[in-house]
Protein backbone atom coordinates (compact mmCIF):
# COMPACT_ATOMS: atom_id res chain seq x y z
CA UNK A 1 0.00 0.00 0.00
CA UNK A 2 0.96 3.14 -0.55
CA UNK A 3 0.09 6.15 1.15
CA UNK A 4 -0.45 9.69 -0.30
CA UNK A 5 -3.21 11.66 1.70
CA UNK A 6 -1.47 13.01 4.31
CA UNK A 7 -2.78 16.53 4.27
CA UNK A 8 -5.53 14.38 5.47
CA UNK A 9 -4.44 13.05 8.14
CA UNK A 10 -0.45 11.17 9.29
CA UNK A 11 0.62 7.66 10.73
CA UNK A 12 2.01 8.15 14.43
CA UNK A 13 6.07 8.09 13.98
CA UNK A 14 7.31 5.11 16.26
CA UNK A 15 8.99 7.59 18.89
CA UNK A 16 5.58 9.51 19.06
CA UNK A 17 3.63 6.36 19.50
CA UNK A 18 6.56 5.28 22.37
CA UNK A 19 5.61 8.56 24.25
CA UNK A 20 1.85 8.16 23.74
CA UNK A 21 2.04 4.52 25.10
CA UNK A 22 3.83 5.64 27.89
CA UNK A 23 1.45 8.49 29.05
CA UNK A 24 -1.11 5.60 28.61
CA UNK A 25 0.36 2.53 30.45
CA UNK A 26 2.32 4.19 32.92
CA UNK A 27 2.19 7.90 33.71
CA UNK A 28 -1.45 7.82 33.01
CA UNK A 29 -2.60 10.15 35.87
CA UNK A 30 -4.79 12.71 35.72
CA UNK A 31 -3.22 16.05 35.92
CA UNK A 32 -5.76 17.36 37.89
CA UNK A 33 -5.04 14.78 40.59
CA UNK A 34 -2.55 15.79 43.39
CA UNK A 35 -1.19 12.37 43.92
CA UNK A 36 2.28 11.60 42.69
CA UNK A 37 0.40 10.35 39.33
CA UNK A 38 -1.52 13.62 38.68
CA UNK A 39 1.46 15.65 39.39
CA UNK A 40 3.50 13.03 37.03
CA UNK A 41 0.85 13.67 34.29
CA UNK A 42 0.56 17.69 34.64
CA UNK A 43 4.42 18.07 34.49
CA UNK A 44 4.02 16.37 31.27
CA UNK A 45 1.74 18.44 29.93
CA UNK A 46 3.61 22.02 31.17
CA UNK A 47 6.60 20.32 29.63
CA UNK A 48 4.95 19.58 26.75
CA UNK A 49 3.62 23.43 26.26
CA UNK A 50 7.35 24.26 26.76
CA UNK A 51 7.93 22.14 24.06
CA UNK A 52 5.49 23.57 21.44
CA UNK A 53 5.73 27.14 22.85
CA UNK A 54 9.57 27.15 21.90
CA UNK A 55 8.86 26.40 18.17
CA UNK A 56 6.06 28.96 17.86
CA UNK A 57 8.15 31.40 20.17
CA UNK A 58 5.40 32.57 22.72
CA UNK A 59 4.86 31.91 26.59
CA UNK A 60 3.43 28.12 27.27
CA UNK A 61 0.65 30.07 29.26
CA UNK A 62 -0.45 31.42 26.21
CA UNK A 63 -1.56 27.43 24.83
CA UNK A 64 -4.36 25.78 25.24
CA UNK A 65 -4.80 22.35 24.09
CA UNK A 66 -7.65 21.29 22.74
CA UNK A 67 -9.67 17.93 20.77
CA UNK A 68 -7.88 19.38 17.10
CA UNK A 69 -8.06 22.12 15.12
CA UNK A 70 -12.32 22.06 14.67
CA UNK A 71 -12.58 23.20 18.41
CA UNK A 72 -9.84 25.44 18.50
CA UNK A 73 -11.03 27.42 15.31
CA UNK A 74 -14.62 27.23 17.43
CA UNK A 75 -13.03 28.39 20.31
CA UNK A 76 -11.37 32.05 18.25
CA UNK A 77 -14.24 32.72 15.88
CA UNK A 78 -17.56 31.83 18.14
CA UNK A 79 -16.87 34.05 21.20
CA UNK A 80 -19.29 34.39 23.47
CA UNK A 81 -19.38 37.96 23.02
CA UNK A 82 -20.29 37.89 19.37
CA UNK A 83 -22.73 35.21 20.42
CA UNK A 84 -24.57 36.81 23.36
CA UNK A 85 -24.19 40.02 22.35
CA UNK A 86 -26.71 41.48 19.19
CA UNK A 87 -25.04 44.40 18.58
CA UNK A 88 -23.94 43.73 14.69
CA UNK A 89 -20.28 43.25 14.36
CA UNK A 90 -18.54 42.93 10.51
CA UNK A 91 -15.81 39.53 10.25
CA UNK A 92 -13.81 39.17 7.57
CA UNK A 93 -12.54 35.46 6.07
CA UNK A 94 -11.60 33.93 2.70
CA UNK A 95 -13.64 32.29 0.50
CA UNK A 96 -11.18 29.19 0.88
CA UNK A 97 -10.95 28.47 4.40
CA UNK A 98 -11.46 24.41 5.90
CA UNK A 99 -15.25 24.30 6.67
CA UNK A 100 -14.39 24.51 10.35
CA UNK A 101 -13.24 28.05 9.76
CA UNK A 102 -16.25 28.84 7.14
CA UNK A 103 -18.92 27.26 8.76
CA UNK A 104 -18.38 29.50 12.24
CA UNK A 105 -18.70 32.64 10.55
CA UNK A 106 -21.85 31.27 8.48
CA UNK A 107 -23.46 30.78 11.96
CA UNK A 108 -22.09 34.26 12.77
CA UNK A 109 -23.87 35.34 9.77
CA UNK A 110 -27.10 33.48 10.88
CA UNK A 111 -26.63 35.00 14.04
CA UNK A 112 -27.18 38.89 12.49
CA UNK A 113 -23.80 39.88 11.75
CA UNK A 114 -21.69 41.06 8.91
CA UNK A 115 -19.16 38.74 7.29
CA UNK A 116 -17.54 39.52 4.31
CA UNK A 117 -15.73 36.19 2.27
CA UNK A 118 -12.69 37.69 0.75
CA UNK A 119 -12.73 36.87 -3.09
CA UNK A 120 -9.38 34.67 -3.56
CA UNK A 121 -6.57 34.81 -6.50
CA UNK A 122 -6.54 31.61 -9.25
CA UNK A 123 -4.09 30.11 -6.49
CA UNK A 124 -6.45 30.84 -3.48
CA UNK A 125 -4.97 33.54 -2.00
CA UNK A 126 -5.72 36.87 -0.85
CA UNK A 127 -3.20 40.18 -0.53
CA UNK A 128 -2.71 42.52 2.21
CA UNK A 129 -4.35 45.34 -0.12
CA UNK A 130 -7.75 42.65 -0.31
CA UNK A 131 -7.99 42.09 3.35
CA UNK A 132 -6.79 46.04 3.87
CA UNK A 133 -9.61 47.17 1.99
CA UNK A 134 -12.18 44.91 3.58
CA UNK A 135 -11.75 46.64 7.07
CA UNK A 136 -14.38 48.26 8.55
CA UNK A 137 -15.00 50.45 11.96
CA UNK A 138 -16.70 47.72 13.52
CA UNK A 139 -14.79 44.79 12.43
CA UNK A 140 -13.92 42.67 15.52
CA UNK A 141 -12.20 39.70 13.63
CA UNK A 142 -10.16 38.50 10.54
CA UNK A 143 -9.29 35.06 9.96
CA UNK A 144 -6.89 33.88 6.89
CA UNK A 145 -5.90 30.53 6.59
CA UNK A 146 -2.06 30.19 6.46
CA UNK A 147 -1.94 27.24 3.72
CA UNK A 148 -4.95 26.02 2.03
CA UNK A 149 -5.47 21.97 2.62
CA UNK A 150 -6.35 21.55 -0.36
CA UNK A 151 -4.30 23.26 -2.88
CA UNK A 152 -1.13 23.62 -0.42
CA UNK A 153 -0.86 27.22 -1.34
CA UNK A 154 0.67 29.60 1.55
CA UNK A 155 -1.37 33.21 2.42
CA UNK A 156 1.70 36.06 3.06
CA UNK A 157 0.38 36.14 6.57
CA UNK A 158 3.08 37.81 7.95
CA UNK A 159 2.70 40.98 5.74
CA UNK A 160 -1.28 40.66 5.69
CA UNK A 161 -0.63 40.87 9.67
CA UNK A 162 1.82 43.63 9.48
CA UNK A 163 -0.31 45.66 7.25
CA UNK A 164 -3.09 45.50 9.22
CA UNK A 165 -1.19 46.26 12.81
CA UNK A 166 0.52 49.39 10.67
CA UNK A 167 -2.99 50.86 9.61
CA UNK A 168 -3.95 50.73 13.04
CA UNK A 169 -6.51 47.70 13.16
CA UNK A 170 -7.66 47.36 16.85
CA UNK A 171 -9.43 44.18 16.11
CA UNK A 172 -8.45 40.15 16.79
CA UNK A 173 -6.58 38.51 13.85
CA UNK A 174 -6.72 33.97 13.59
CA UNK A 175 -5.49 31.81 11.49
CA UNK A 176 -5.85 28.23 10.89
CA UNK A 177 -2.64 27.00 10.41
CA UNK A 178 -3.06 23.47 10.66
CA UNK A 179 -1.85 22.05 7.79
CA UNK A 180 1.47 25.15 7.95
CA UNK A 181 2.89 23.63 11.34
CA UNK A 182 5.88 22.13 10.87
CA UNK A 183 6.09 22.82 7.14
CA UNK A 184 6.82 26.62 7.56
CA UNK A 185 8.92 28.15 10.79
CA UNK A 186 6.21 29.82 12.58
CA UNK A 187 6.96 32.35 14.77
CA UNK A 188 4.50 34.48 16.96
CA UNK A 189 6.81 37.10 18.30
CA UNK A 190 7.18 38.41 14.66
CA UNK A 191 3.92 37.95 13.68
CA UNK A 192 1.36 39.46 15.86
CA UNK A 193 -1.75 37.30 15.75
CA UNK A 194 -4.67 36.78 18.38
CA UNK A 195 -4.91 33.26 17.57
CA UNK A 196 -3.52 30.24 15.94
CA UNK A 197 -5.16 26.72 15.45
CA UNK A 198 -3.73 23.07 14.83
CA UNK A 199 -4.21 19.59 15.22
CA UNK A 200 -2.03 16.80 15.72
CA UNK A 201 -2.67 14.14 13.30
CA UNK A 202 -1.65 16.20 10.51
CA UNK A 203 2.38 16.08 12.00
CA UNK A 204 2.53 12.21 12.90
CA UNK A 205 0.43 12.63 16.56
CA UNK A 206 -2.49 11.27 17.57
CA UNK A 207 -6.35 12.44 15.92
CA UNK A 208 -8.17 14.27 19.05
CA UNK A 209 -5.45 16.74 19.85
CA UNK A 210 -5.10 19.96 18.94
CA UNK A 211 -3.54 23.55 19.86
CA UNK A 212 -5.07 27.13 20.30
CA UNK A 213 -2.53 29.81 20.88
CA UNK A 214 -4.12 32.77 22.24
CA UNK A 215 -2.45 36.44 22.82
CA UNK A 216 -4.10 37.33 25.22
CA UNK A 217 -4.27 35.09 28.24
CA UNK A 218 -7.61 34.96 29.23
CA UNK A 219 -10.26 33.54 27.04
CA UNK A 220 -13.74 33.02 27.84
CA UNK A 221 -14.58 28.98 27.67
CA UNK A 222 -15.32 27.38 24.57
CA UNK A 223 -16.17 23.94 26.12
CA UNK A 224 -17.55 24.98 29.31
CA UNK A 225 -17.53 22.18 32.71
CA UNK A 226 -14.25 22.06 35.51
CA UNK A 227 -11.44 24.89 35.93
CA UNK A 228 -9.01 22.87 33.43
CA UNK A 229 -6.06 24.66 31.57
CA UNK A 230 -7.17 28.04 33.90
CA UNK A 231 -10.98 28.26 33.07
CA UNK A 232 -9.89 28.36 29.12
CA UNK A 233 -11.23 24.61 28.29
CA UNK A 234 -12.59 22.43 30.37
CA UNK A 235 -12.27 18.90 30.01
CA UNK A 236 -9.62 16.22 31.58
CA UNK A 237 -6.52 16.82 29.42
CA UNK A 238 -5.29 14.46 26.91
CA UNK A 239 -1.89 14.09 28.35
CA UNK A 240 -1.18 11.40 26.20
CA UNK A 241 -2.05 12.95 23.09
CA UNK A 242 -0.84 16.46 24.46
CA UNK A 243 2.98 14.85 24.90
CA UNK A 244 2.76 13.19 21.86
CA UNK A 245 1.84 16.50 20.00
CA UNK A 246 4.98 18.14 21.81
CA UNK A 247 6.63 14.95 21.03
CA UNK A 248 6.24 15.13 17.24
CA UNK A 249 6.16 18.88 16.97
CA UNK A 250 10.01 18.78 18.23
CA UNK A 251 10.59 15.76 15.85
CA UNK A 252 9.18 17.70 12.66
CA UNK A 253 10.97 21.08 13.50
CA UNK A 254 14.47 19.64 14.23
CA UNK A 255 14.51 18.95 10.60
CA UNK A 256 12.10 21.03 8.77
CA UNK A 257 14.27 22.05 6.08
CA UNK A 258 15.52 18.71 5.42
CA UNK A 259 11.83 17.78 5.21
CA UNK A 260 10.89 20.80 2.77
CA UNK A 261 14.13 19.60 0.36
CA UNK A 262 13.01 15.76 -0.13
CA UNK A 263 9.43 17.20 -0.80
CA UNK A 264 10.11 19.40 -3.41
CA UNK A 265 12.53 16.27 -4.53
CA UNK A 266 9.40 13.66 -4.82
CA UNK A 267 7.45 17.13 -6.12
CA UNK A 268 9.91 17.12 -9.25
CA UNK A 269 9.13 13.32 -9.55
CA UNK A 270 5.29 13.74 -10.26
CA UNK A 271 5.85 17.17 -12.38
CA UNK A 272 8.20 15.72 -14.96
CA UNK A 273 7.07 11.93 -14.60
CA UNK A 274 3.67 12.30 -15.09
CA UNK A 275 2.63 12.98 -18.96
CA UNK A 276 0.34 15.76 -18.40
CA UNK A 277 0.02 16.84 -22.11
CA UNK A 278 -1.06 13.30 -23.20
CA UNK A 279 -3.92 12.68 -20.26
CA UNK A 280 -5.28 16.10 -20.51
CA UNK A 281 -3.85 17.43 -17.11
CA UNK A 282 -1.81 19.87 -15.11
CA UNK A 283 -0.73 20.94 -11.85
CA UNK A 284 -3.02 23.40 -10.24
CA UNK A 285 -1.28 26.59 -8.71
CA UNK A 286 1.88 25.01 -9.33
CA UNK A 287 3.91 28.01 -9.74
CA UNK A 288 2.69 29.75 -6.33
CA UNK A 289 4.05 30.09 -2.73
CA UNK A 290 3.15 27.10 -1.54
CA UNK A 291 3.24 24.06 0.69
CA UNK A 292 6.05 21.13 -0.83
CA UNK A 293 4.19 18.33 0.42
CA UNK A 294 0.53 18.85 -1.17
CA UNK A 295 0.42 18.24 -4.60
CA UNK A 296 -3.10 19.40 -6.41
CA UNK A 297 -3.62 18.13 -10.20
CA UNK A 298 -6.56 18.40 -12.53
CA UNK A 299 -7.57 15.91 -15.25
CA UNK A 300 -10.14 16.63 -18.48
CA UNK A 301 -12.58 14.29 -18.90
CA UNK A 302 -12.72 12.17 -15.83
CA UNK A 303 -14.41 12.35 -12.19
CA UNK A 304 -12.07 12.51 -9.10
CA UNK A 305 -13.54 9.82 -7.07
CA UNK A 306 -13.76 7.78 -10.65
CA UNK A 307 -9.52 8.21 -9.95
CA UNK A 308 -9.58 8.17 -6.50
CA UNK A 309 -11.24 4.91 -6.43
CA UNK A 310 -9.45 3.11 -9.05
CA UNK A 311 -6.17 4.25 -7.40
CA UNK A 312 -7.06 3.06 -4.00
CA UNK A 313 -8.00 -0.40 -5.99
CA UNK A 314 -4.01 -0.15 -7.27
CA UNK A 315 -3.10 0.42 -4.00
CA UNK A 316 -2.49 3.92 -3.94
CA UNK A 317 -4.47 6.34 -0.88
CA UNK A 318 -5.29 9.77 -2.46
CA UNK A 319 -7.80 12.28 -1.90
CA UNK A 320 -10.35 14.36 -3.83
CA UNK A 321 -9.48 18.11 -2.81
CA UNK A 322 -10.42 17.55 0.57
CA UNK A 323 -10.82 14.92 3.08
CA UNK A 324 -13.67 16.89 4.79
CA UNK A 325 -15.59 17.26 1.32
CA UNK A 326 -14.98 14.50 -0.44
CA UNK A 327 -18.12 12.56 0.40
CA UNK A 328 -20.41 15.79 -0.71
CA UNK A 329 -20.98 15.59 -4.46
CA UNK A 330 -21.08 18.88 -4.26
CA UNK A 331 -17.86 21.26 -6.36
CA UNK A 332 -15.48 22.21 -3.70
CA UNK A 333 -15.56 25.01 -2.40
CA UNK A 334 -12.18 26.42 -3.20
CA UNK A 335 -12.08 24.69 -6.58
CA UNK A 336 -15.56 26.98 -7.55
CA UNK A 337 -13.44 30.20 -5.65
CA UNK A 338 -10.23 29.63 -7.95
CA UNK A 339 -12.32 29.43 -10.74
CA UNK A 340 -10.76 26.40 -12.34
CA UNK A 341 -11.64 26.24 -15.83
CA UNK A 342 -14.50 23.87 -16.17
CA UNK A 343 -13.13 20.85 -17.67
CA UNK A 344 -10.61 20.45 -14.90
CA UNK A 345 -13.24 21.32 -12.36
CA UNK A 346 -14.54 17.55 -11.54
CA UNK A 347 -11.09 15.65 -11.63
CA UNK A 348 -9.03 17.43 -9.42
CA UNK A 349 -7.02 14.97 -7.18
CA UNK A 350 -4.73 15.86 -4.42
CA UNK A 351 -1.61 14.17 -3.28
CA UNK A 352 0.40 14.82 -0.11
CA UNK A 353 3.41 13.46 1.36
CA UNK A 354 4.55 12.83 4.84
CA UNK A 355 8.29 12.86 6.31
CA UNK A 356 7.91 8.87 5.53
CA UNK A 357 7.19 9.12 1.75
CA UNK A 358 9.34 7.41 -0.15
CA UNK A 359 11.21 8.34 -3.80
CA UNK A 360 9.76 4.94 -5.35
CA UNK A 361 6.32 5.58 -4.10
CA UNK A 362 6.00 8.45 -5.95
CA UNK A 363 7.80 6.86 -9.01
CA UNK A 364 5.02 4.19 -8.64
CA UNK A 365 2.38 6.80 -8.01
CA UNK A 366 3.66 8.11 -11.82
CA UNK A 367 3.61 5.25 -13.48
CA UNK A 368 -0.32 4.17 -12.26
CA UNK A 369 -1.08 7.78 -13.10
CA UNK A 370 -0.10 7.55 -16.77
CA UNK A 371 -1.13 3.97 -17.04
CA UNK A 372 -4.86 4.05 -16.09
CA UNK A 373 -5.62 8.26 -16.48
CA UNK A 374 -5.94 7.41 -20.11
CA UNK A 375 -7.91 4.09 -19.41
CA UNK A 376 -10.57 5.75 -17.30
CA UNK A 377 -10.66 9.11 -19.37
CA UNK A 378 -12.12 6.81 -22.18
CA UNK A 379 -14.63 5.45 -20.54
CA UNK A 380 -15.77 9.04 -19.80
CA UNK A 381 -15.52 10.25 -23.13
N1 LIG B 1 -8.16 23.25 9.20
C1 LIG B 1 -7.48 22.69 8.20
C2 LIG B 1 -6.75 23.58 7.23
C3 LIG B 1 -7.45 21.31 8.04
O1 LIG B 1 -6.79 20.75 7.02
C4 LIG B 1 -8.16 20.50 8.97
C5 LIG B 1 -8.17 18.99 8.84
N2 LIG B 1 -8.63 18.54 7.59
C6 LIG B 1 -8.83 21.13 10.03
C7 LIG B 1 -8.82 22.50 10.11
C8 LIG B 1 -9.60 20.35 11.05
O2 LIG B 1 -8.76 19.57 11.83
P1 LIG B 1 -9.38 18.45 12.80
O3 LIG B 1 -10.25 17.61 11.95
O4 LIG B 1 -8.18 17.75 13.31
O5 LIG B 1 -10.14 19.15 13.85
Amino acid sequence: MIYLDNAATTIMLPEVLAVSNKYMTQVYGNPSSSHKYGLDAKKAVDISAKIIAKELNIEPEKLIFTSGATESNNTAILQAKWIINKRKRHFITTKVEHPSVRNCFLYLEKLGHDVTFLEVDENGLVTAENVLAAVRDNTELISIVYANNEIGTINPLPDIVNALRQAGYQGEIHTDATQALCKLAIDLKAMDLDYLSASGHKVHAPKGVGLLYTKKQKIEPFVRGGSHQDNRRAGTLNVAGIASFAKAISLLSEQRLQHENRYKELGKIIEEGIDFEALDGKMIASKANRLSNIYCLGFKHIKSEVVLNAFSAEGIMISSGSACSSTSKKLSHVVEAIKLDKEYQDGVVRVSFSVLTTKEEVEEFVRVTNRIIPRLQKVTR
